[in-house]
C-alpha cells in the first residue's frame, strides 16, 4: 500500500518536476502526507519545501489548499508549476471578480491540482464554504511561523487557521516553516492544533554560508571595504535597521560604483517592485534594504548578505542570512555590530508599547543574539544550538579561520564598573569612557569628573577598545542601558561580585579591524 504511494510520489517527482530524487526528508514527508497523515515540516531555506505539499496533492485526488501570506509571489508560483502542466490558480486580492467566479468554478468542479489562497481570503465564509463544496485534498500552511506572536512575521490571520482541523477533520494538513527554534515550533503546533502532527526537522546547517560578525567602526566604510575585497560585481543583500539608513547605504555605495538600490516600506509601491523585479533579473545588484525584503525571494545566486544593524533576534538573523548562497556555492554571510546597536536595540525593547512577559521575551532573544557576536568559539555551532542541533566547529566561519583570543580582563572591567559607580550611574557609555581615559572635555570639567578617583585609570586603552570591553560587559549581563534619555550605564547584581574581586572576568581580546581575507571554497 504505502510503497504503490511511494512509487507514484517518485514517479511524479521524475516525469512531472524532472527531477531523478527526493532530497533529504522530502520522501518521508511526502509519502506520510500523501497518505494522509498531518505534518510538521522544519526545513531550512532553499531545502524544497515546496515539493513536500505539491507532490502530495498529486497523489491524493481533488484539489491541494496553499496558504500562503506571500501574495505577490502567487502569480509567479502558479506560472511555475502551469509550466510543468499542473493545473494551479490562486484566489487573492489582486484579481477580479469574474476571474475569482471563474478559478471557484474550477475548484467547485475539481478541474485543478493546486489553489493558493491568501488567509485573510481562506477565513471569509465565502471561501470556507467553497472549500467545503469541493473535494480538498490537503491545506498546506506555509511560512507558518507566521502564527508565532513572538515573531517578526506576525500575521493574526493566521491564528485562525486553526479552524481548518475543525472545519476539516479528515483533510490532511502540512505546515512548514524556515524558522524553528524551541519556542516557534512548539507555539506552531499549539496554535494550529497540530501537536498530533508528525515532526520532520531537517538540518539547519548551511555549510557553505560563512559566517563573520566584525566590529564596527565605520560601517559603511566596512561595508564599501567587504563588497569591493570579496564580491565585486556579485548580487548580495544589505540590511538596515531604518528607511533612512536603507537610502543612505544604497547612495553611499553608488557614489562608490557599487550598483545599488534601495528597499523598504515606505518606498512607493511601483518603485519597490521594480527594484526588486531588477534585484532577481540582473546579476549584479546590491538591494540595500529593511527586513522587510526578503520573505519568498528565490534568487539562487545570492552571494552574501550583509547586516549594517543589528538583528532583534538569531531567528531573524538566520532567515536573513538564509538568503545567501541557496545554490549551494560558496557565500558570505557578514555583519558589522558595535555598543551603538546593543544601546539601540535595548532601548526599542524598553520604549516599545509591549508587555512585560513580551520585553523579557524580546530581551532574552536580544541576549541570545549578543551571545553569538560575542563568542569566542564557531558562530555556526552558536548558531545551530540555538535551533536545537549539535555540531562540532565548522572551520568556515571568522572565529573557526581567526580564532579570537580572550584574555584576563577583570581589572579593566572592575576600573569600568566602578567608573559607572562614580559618576552616578547617569551617564552613557561615552562620557564614562572619557572618564577612564581621561578626557578633560567640557562636560567631564562642568561634572568636576577629572577630580574623580577613577579619572584616566583606563589611559592605556584607546576608545574603540574600551567600547568593545563596554559592549561585552553588557552582553555579558554586568552593565545594562538604562531607558533614559541618556542611554545611561548601570551596573546590575551580577556587577558586585567583580567589583569585589570575588570573580574573574575573560573577555575576547580586542583587535584591530583587518581587510577581509577573498573567500576560499568552504571545508
Ligand atoms: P524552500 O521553499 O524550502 O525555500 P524550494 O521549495 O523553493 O525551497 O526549493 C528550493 C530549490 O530546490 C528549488 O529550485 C527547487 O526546484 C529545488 N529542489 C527541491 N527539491 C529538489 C529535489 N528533490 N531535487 C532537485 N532539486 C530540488
Ligand atoms: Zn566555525
Amino acid at each position: 500500500m504505502t510503497s504503490d504511494i511511494e512509487q507514484r510520489a517518485l514517479q511524479i517527482l521524475q516525469t512531472v518536476f524532472g527531477y531523478p530524487a527526493f532530497r533529504g526528508q522530502q520522501a518521508d514527508i511526502v509519502e506520510h502526507v500523501a497518505s494522509g497523515g498531518d505534518a510538521l515540516v522544519l526545513m531550512p531555506t532553499g531545502g524544497g519545501k515546496s515539493l513536500c505539499y505539491q507532490i502530495p496533492a498529486l497523489v491524493r485526488d481533488g484539489v491541494g489548499v496553499v496558504v500562503s501570506p506571500l501574495i505577490a509571489l502567487m502569480q509567479d508560483q502558479v506560472d511555475a508549476l502551469a509550466e510543468v502542466g499542473v493545473r494551479a490558480a490562486f484566489l487573492n486580492s489582486t484579481q477580479t471578480f469574474e476571474e475569482t467566479l471563474r478559478i471557484e468554478r474550477m475548484v467547485r468542479t475539481g478541474e485543478l491540482d493546486l489553489v493558493y489562497v491568501a488567509p485573510e481570503r481562506l477565513m471569509t465564509p465565502r471561501c470556507l464554504e467553497l472549500f467545503e463544496s469541493a473535494h480538498i485534498s490537503l491545506f498546506a500552511i506555509d511560512e507558518a511561523h507566521c502564527v508565532s506572536q513572538w515573531g517578526h512575521d506576525f500575521r493574526p490571520e493566521y491564528i485562525r487557521l486553526s479552524i481548518l482541523h475543525e472545519r476539516f477533520p479528515h483533510v490532511p494538513r502540512i505546515a512548514l516553516t524556515a524558522t524553528a527554534d524551541q519556542l516557534t515550533r512548539a507555539e506552531i503546533a499549539q496554535r494550529l492544533q497540530l501537536e498530533e502532527a508528525r515532526q520532520f526537522v531537517s538540518s539547519f546547517d548551511r555549510p557553505n554560508i560563512r559566517y563573520s560578525i566584525v566590529e564596527k567602526t565605520n560601517g559603511r566604510k566596512q561595508l564599501l571595504d567587504f563588497i569591493s575585497a570579496e564580491h565585486p560585481g556579485d548580487s548580495g543583500i544589505v540590511y538596515c535597521l531604518s528607511r533612512k539608513k536603507v537610502e543612505e547605504t544604497a547612495e553611499f555605495l553608488n557614489e562608490n560604483g557599487i550598483r545599488a538600490l534601495p528597499y523598504h516600506a515606505g518606498m512607493e509601491y511601483s518603485l519597490r517592485a521594480d527594484n526588486q523585479a531588477r534585484f532577481l533579473r540582473e546579476d549584479n545588484i546590491v538591494m540595500v534594504a529593511t527586513i522587510a525584503f526578503g520573505m519568498g525571494i528565490d534568487k539562487p545566486d545570492v552571494r552574501f548578505v550583509c547586516h549594517l544593524d543589528l538583528p532583534k533576534s538569531l531567528e531573524g538573523y538566520y532567515q536573513e542570512t538564509g538568503r545567501a548562497g541557496r545554490d549551494g556555492l560558496p557565500s558570505n554571510a557578514w555583519m558589522a555590530y558595535g555598543l551603538q546597536d546593543v544601546v539601540l536595540q535595548r532601548r526599542m525593547i524598553d520604549e516599545s508599547e509591549a508587555d512585560e512577559n513580551f520585553k523579557r521575551v524580546l530581551s532574552s532573544k536580544l541576549d541570545a543574539m549578543l551571545g553569538l557576536c560575542e563568542t569566542l568559539s564557531c558562530r555556526r555551532m552558536r548558531l545551530l544550538e540555538y535551533f536545537g542541533e549539535r555540531s562540532g566547529p565548522c572551520g568556515n566561519c571568522d572565529t573557526c579561520l581567526i580564532p579570537p583570543t580572550s584574555f584576563d580582563a577583570t581589572v579593566p572591567v572592575q576600573k569600568l564598573l566602578s567608573a559607572i559607580y562614580r559618576v552616578d550611574q547617569r551617564f552613557a557609555a561615552g562620557h564614562v569612557i572619557d572618564v577612564l581615559r581621561g578626557v578633560s572635555s567640557e562636560r567631564i570639567v562642568q561634572w568636576h569628573h577629572d577630580k574623580l578617583t577613577v579619572f584616566g585609570v583606563g589611559a592605556e586603552r584607546g576608545e574603540q577598545e574600551w567600547r568593545a570591553i563596554v559592549r561585552q560587559t553588557i552582553a555579558l549581563g554586568l552593565v545594562t542601558v538604562d531607558h533614559d534619555a541618556f542611554s545611561s550605564l548601570k551596573l546590575t547584581e551580577a556587577a558586585r561580585p567583580v567589583l569585589k574581586g570575588e570573580q574573574k572576568v575573560q573577555l575576547r581580546q580586542y583587535q584591530k579591524p583587518v581587510k577581509p581575507k577573498r573567500t576560499s571554497t568552504p571545508r
